[in-house]
Order: structure tokens, then sequence, then C-alpha cells
């Protein structure tokens, strides 16, 4: 068989270069969230989806996000076809889908798969936002778990990048499942040693936050990134007082001891980088401790 049939066998993601363009039609105008500038795509895309006046870090979608952090923007994706069922045959669910599929063009709230970054195999989880809000479900929380059984098979390290509204209502305690069962799997990666890196993006709430989110060895945030479990409103219904401006974003979480470290979006892929190696570096450093070197 010729090399070239071989290699066509593997399944990417995308080249998600070439599908972002058509995501995104060239002169559209954009206003900022925070400060409401307008900028067009172009602008928008040249910074990163980051805004050009006030730094508020625009939502990005899975393919974005791979083709902005994975070594050639790409890579080889696990579970494609993997999706969600409706297994408690619940009002609409069915229908609405197949409407997200139709509109997205993806086939689950995630993408999962294996990649390099700065040349480090690793493990790769991409939640996406406009497909059900990321919510996870059955189908999200199989895919992770796929992920890290992969992780500790190749002993690469893993890194997740969420965003996610909580669980998927519609499947109820089904999904509430998947936070204790993605939570049992990250702990037999960490019994094994491996590393887990949490990317949290805007949003990341409910339980997503609840469980792997929060779980990571190291757990990194874009700038004011809105991350919690109930949202702001809820809480100050409940306890019925006014909680600061900056409450559940990365900044505020960071100084609560919440997360590790808050990374600018031009800075993340660097800095997972130097992460990554640091990690690789660990058994000969280990090794050095003991002597034996
Ligand atoms: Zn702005």
């Amino acid at each position: 068989m010729p090399i070239k049939d071989i290699f066509q066998k593997k399944k990417y993601a995308t080249v998600p270069s070439e599908r972002t363009k058509r995501e995104i039609p060239e002169g559209l105008m954009h206003k900022c969230g925070k400060c409401g500038k307008i900028q067009t795509s172009i602008e928008l895309d040249k910074n990163l989806k980051v805004c050009t006046s006030c730094g508020h870090h625009f939502i990005l979608s899975a393919l974005e996000r791979i083709q902005m952090v994975m070594d050639e923007g790409r890579l080889f994706e696990y579970d494609s076809e993997l999706t969600a069922e409706d297994p408690l045959e619940f009002p609409g669910y069915a229908a609405k889908l197949e409407a997200a599929r139709e509109k997205t063009g993806y086939n689950e709230a995630i993408i999962t798969g294996e990649g390099t970054i700065g040349g480090y195999p690793i493990v790769v989880g991409v939640m996406t936002f406009e497909f059900f809000g990321g919510s996870m479900g059955g189908a999200v929380g199989e895919k992770i778990v796929r992920a890290i059984e992969a992780a500790i098979q190749k002993k690469y390290p893993l890194v997740l990048f969420s965003t996610s509204g909580g669980a998927r209502m519609q499947e109820s305690l089904l999904s509430l499942m998947q936070m204790a069962k993605t939570s049992a799997a990250l702990a037999k990666l960490s019994e094994k040693g491996g590393l887990y890196i949490s990317v949290l993006t805007d949003p990341t709430y409910g339980g997503v936050s609840a469980s792997f989110a929060m779980l990571g060895d190291l757990i990194l945030a874009e700038p004011g990134a809105n991350i919690g479990f109930a949202g702001k409103r809820v809480i100050e219904q409940t306890i019925r007082q006014k909680l600061p401006d900056n409450f559940q974003t990365s900044e505020f979480n960071l100084e609560h001891g919440q997360l590790d470290m808050v990374v600018h979006r031009k800075e993340l892929r660097s800095t997972l980088t130097k992460l990554l190696d640091m990690h690789s570096q660990t058994p000969s450093s280990a090794a050095r401790g003991t002597g034996r070197n």
C-alpha cells in the first residue's frame, strides 16, 4: 500500500484554517461586548479574536482553538462520530440535536484527539460553546473519558479546554453522571502519574466546572473568562447580597486560589509549550535528585 494511502486513513478534525475562514465571512463587523468597539473580522482574526481596544477575549470555536494552539493547527481526531442520543426521549431534544449539528457543523460539544504543541505530543479535548452551549451530556463525557484513557495508555499529557454552560439538561441524571465518570477517569490518570492541564475559557459553568475542569494538576484560564458553578445573578438572588463586579472572573478566581495562572491568548501556546517542556524533564530531574545521574 502506498504510504500516502495509510495517512489518508487518518481522519483529521479538519484543516481548521480552511473551515474557520468559512465560519467568519470577511468584512463582517463585530462589536466588542465589553468596550463597544466595532472591529472587522479581519482585524479581530489577526489579533486572535482579542479586542484591539480593551483586550476582551471573544469566545473561540473548537476549530479556531485547535488552529490557534496546536502545531500546524490540527489534530488527529478521536471518536468523531460519537454523538448524543436521546435516551430519555426528552421532548424536542432529537430535533434540536439535528438542528445544532446542521447549524454548527459539529457533532458534539467537544472535539478530542491527539496532536502536538511545541513538538510535545498530547491528548487534547476542546469544547465548543456554539454546540448546545458546550453542555456535557453522555457523549461529551464518554469522549472525555476515552481521551483520558488514551492519555494513560500513551503516557501523553492531557490538555482540556473547557467552555460550557454546564450539564445538558435534556439528558438529566445521565448528564450529571458524567461528572463522576470524568472525575473517576482523571483520578486514574493521576494515580498513573499523568499530567493534566485544564484551560478554562469563557464561560465555564455548572457540571463542567464542578468536575473535570477544576481537577487539573495545573489550571489555566484566559483573562476575563467567567468561571463558576451557579451564575452570579442566581447567587445574588439566593443570598440577597450584591457581589463584587469582578465576581467569577478569571482574575477573581486567581486571587481566591481557584486557578494557577491567567494567561493571555497570545501567550497561551508558548505557556503550554513551556509547561510541557518542564514536565518532559521531570524524570531526569527526579533521577538527579536521587543521585542516580
Ligand atoms: Zn473591547
